[in-house]
């Protein structure tokens, strides 16, 4: 069992203003392809709709380590000491195009998250997927969001 290190956001790379469902999410990721990618486990532990609505797809414990069940699939290579978030969103309408979409809800409640995981965990690292992938996802820059919600330096992943 390794220790909590990064706390992931992700976007779910759908049009602007779409919703979708957990359910969706989880079939994309662990169905056999061609459906999904054949994953064992689902990319996400909570994911924030539309309207802010946050949703727990993964279940987890309080605790500052990463145990076996609470494992997401985001990032190749740090999943083992990672928790992974999504929003709903981010691409533009066309689809073609990285936007950041998120509603004023999800940015609310993905700033209420984010200071709860850092007061859970003070020795944490919030960071963006492009951070750790050569990718748009979450289509906003993650560090200069942490710091206008006033996330302390030592949380921000640079
Ligand atoms: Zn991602």
């Amino acid at each position: 069992m390794k220790k909590l290190e990064f706390m992931v956001i992700h976007c779910t790379a759908t049009r602007e203003g779409q919703e979708i469902s957990a359910d969706l999410i989880r079939q994309w990721h662990t169905a056999k392809p061609p459906k999904g990618h054949g994953w064992r486990k689902v990319g996400y532990t909570d994911m924030i709709h539309l309207g802010g609505e946050l949703e727990n797809l993964t279940p987890f414990d309080q605790d500052d380590e990463v145990d076996g069940y609470e494992i997401t699939n985001g990032v190749r290579g740090i999943n083992s000491i990672s928790r992974h978030v999504v929003y709903v969103g981010g691409l533009d309408a066309s689809g073609r195009n990285a936007k950041d979409t998120r509603t004023e809800q999800q940015i609310a409640t993905l700033t209420t998250y984010v200071k709860y995981m850092v007061m859970r965990h003070p020795g944490i690292k919030i960071a963006g997927h492009n951070q750790f992938a050569a990718k748009d996802c979450p289509s906003f820059d993650v560090p200069t969001f942490l710091r206008s919600i006033n996330i302390a330096e030592e949380n921000i992943h640079c």
